[in-house]
């Protein structure tokens, strides 16, 4: 029996995931890969002899990848290492207001209370089980479904269901959520920065989001080896199941014949034929027609006010001295909402950021070498990498500003010479083409946000989406999520007109 042919265009995440499960079902999967390795945004920046992992950071929901190894008898702990964090992460205000959270509630409520009082503890502790109840609402309705859907968000509870639909938080803002439950200020900025993990700002993404926090409560994880090291297992794992994977191959052209999604043409004009096609690039690079005209109606369009933040990073192997910092530290702006409107109103870089330091050296206090320790600095900019060219000039000057917040909090950072790698929004718009650099898809915007993202199935038979762009959104696990799903939307597509005979392409294709 011939089996089924699958292309996948890309290596992020979310097609990892697809390779695998379509592999380990037994269709013959052939991935392309304009890039030169897999991971995509999961990437590593060699720096003299470190590599330093440049994009996420933060590994959550670890049971996405225990239930996909699961499923085809594998333990996904053989293939990666990963160590639980105590500390989630340490976040400073000024050289004198630091705060920990913890993965345990008890030890963060205890933290709380003696960082803001009592009150705010106890407060503390009804967030904790709201966005519990938040998450669980969504988890099976949402989050696992292959389409976002209202109906079947309210699905089995019918009018019941309806009638908790408010329980989840949609229609009022995450600021001003936030608000009713932290009187100081300080931890509304604090949990109200769980909307930049969805590329959004507080103050107009609905308090649905608070369900991050939850999330990162369930547990948050090192990666040995770093991030990259998940994205090069899922790599080795499909290839071990028969997947084959090409990298520096870039795909031109997703094929249609008879209406129907048929392979795909790379940049060299090489031609892959395929039953069906799985693209992991940006919705707004299909919708913009960098994969030919037919294949635009795949999906909507993201128009360039509604896209998501990016980042400006700096990789760096340094001296950092000062500050106690864990893996994960974050140092706050004292304008919260200034710095959203320069993002978002004002197409600007802040004027103050809020800055994230990955010590990826570290796993917890005083580990690591810290003379030459591998730092990742990120602060959000805006989505504008394609009609902004981010100059030396602009690039030092936030440079000074991030670095300066750094040091009201105490934190000095002494780069190695020539040990410094600046990613701007303009370099993740040539990594990520049509996304002006916007980093997750959609920014998440208003109550219906959350289902404009497309899901797996596209409008076109035999193409499907998968990616942090796509439902259920961005972050690592979501876009495994997502992949997971195109996996099985494509399987069930197929088994079901498997009994019909294929078509042939007009005038043949050329296999090389
Ligand atoms: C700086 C940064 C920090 C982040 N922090 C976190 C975090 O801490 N935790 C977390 O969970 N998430 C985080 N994220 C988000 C997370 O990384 C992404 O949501 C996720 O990795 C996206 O995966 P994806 O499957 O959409 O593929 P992507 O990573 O977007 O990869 C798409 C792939 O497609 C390839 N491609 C594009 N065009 C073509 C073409 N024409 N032909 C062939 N290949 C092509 C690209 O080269 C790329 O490899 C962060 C992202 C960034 C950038």
């Amino acid at each position: 029996m011939p089996r089924d042919r699958v292309v996948i265009v890309g290596a992020g995440i979310a097609v990892l995931v697809a390779a695998f499960a379509l592999a380990a079902r037994g269709l013959e999967v052939t991935l392309v890969e304009r890039g030169a390795g897999p991971g995509g945004k999961m990437r590593q920046i060699g720096i003299g002899g470190s590599r330093i992992d440049s994009g996420p950071t933060v590994f959550t929901m670890r049971w996405v990848f225990e239930e996909l190894f699961a499923a085809v008898g594998k333990n996904f702990s053989d293939q990666v290492r990963l160590r639980p964090l105590d500390i989630l992460a340490r976040h400073a205000w000024d050289e004198n207001d630091r705060l920990d959270l913890f993965a345990d509630e008890t030890r963060s409520a205890e933290s709380i209370g003696d960082f803001a009082g009592a009150a705010e503890a106890a407060r503390y502790r009804t967030f904790c089980s709201d966005t519990r109840r938040i998450y669980d609402m969504l988890e099976k309705p949402f989050l696992r479904a292959p389409q976002p859907s209202m109906s079947a968000l309210i699905g089995a509870g019918g009018f019941r269901g309806l009638m908790r639909l408010p329980h989840i938080k949609p229609f009022s803002s995450m600021w001003s959520a936030l608000s009713q439950y932290f009187h100081d200020p300080r931890l509304r900025q604090l949990f109200g920065r769980y909307a930049t993990y969805c590329g959004s700002s507080p103050f107009k993404a609905p308090a649905t989001l608070m369900l991050v926090a939850h999330v990162e409560r369930q547990g948050v994880w090192s990666i040995e080896g770093g991030m990259h090291g998940l994205a090069r297992a899922l790599a080795g794992s499909a290839e071990a199941l028969g997947a084959t994977i090409r990298y520096n191959a870039e795909a031109a052209e997703v094929l249609l014949s008879g209406g129907r999604a048929r392979g795909v043409r790379l940049a060299d004009g090489e031609c892959i034929e395929a039953d069906a096609v799985v693209m992991n690039t940006d919705v707004a690079a299909v919708a913009g027609g960098l994969f030919g005209i037919k294949a635009r109606r795949a999906a909507a369009t993201i128009p360039a006010r509604a896209r998501s933040l990016s980042a400006l990073t700096w990789s760096i192997v340094a001296k950092a001295e000062g500050f106690p910092l864990q893996r994960h530290n974050v140092f706050f702006s004292r304008d919260y909402a200034a710095e959203f409107d320069d993002i978002f109103s004002r197409d600007s870089l802040p004027r103050e950021p809020t800055v994230y330091v990955c010590a990826q050296d570290r796993d917890g206090d005083d580990a690591g070498d810290h003379a030459g320790e591998r730092l990742l600095v990120l602060v959000n900019a805006p989505a504008d990498g394609d009609r902004h060219s981010y100059g030396a000039a602009e690039v030092e000057k936030c440079a000074r500003r991030t670095f300066g917040v750094l040091e009201r909090c105490g934190l000095r950072i002494q780069p190695q010479p020539e040990a410094t790698a600046v990613t701007t929004p303009a370099d993740f718009n040539r990594l990520f083409p049509a996304t002006g650099g916007a980093l997750y898809g959609r920014s998440s915007h208003g109550w219906t946000a959350s289902f404009q993202r497309p899901g797996a199935r596209t409008r076109i038979p035999g193409l499907y989406l998968a990616g942090g762009s796509t439902h259920p959104g961005p972050g690592v696990p979501m876009a495994a999520l997502s992949g997971r799903s195109a996996a099985a939307c494509l399987m069930q597509d197929l088994d079901s007109i498997s009994q019909s005979p294929k078509t042939a392409m007009p005038g043949g294709m050329s296999m090389r």
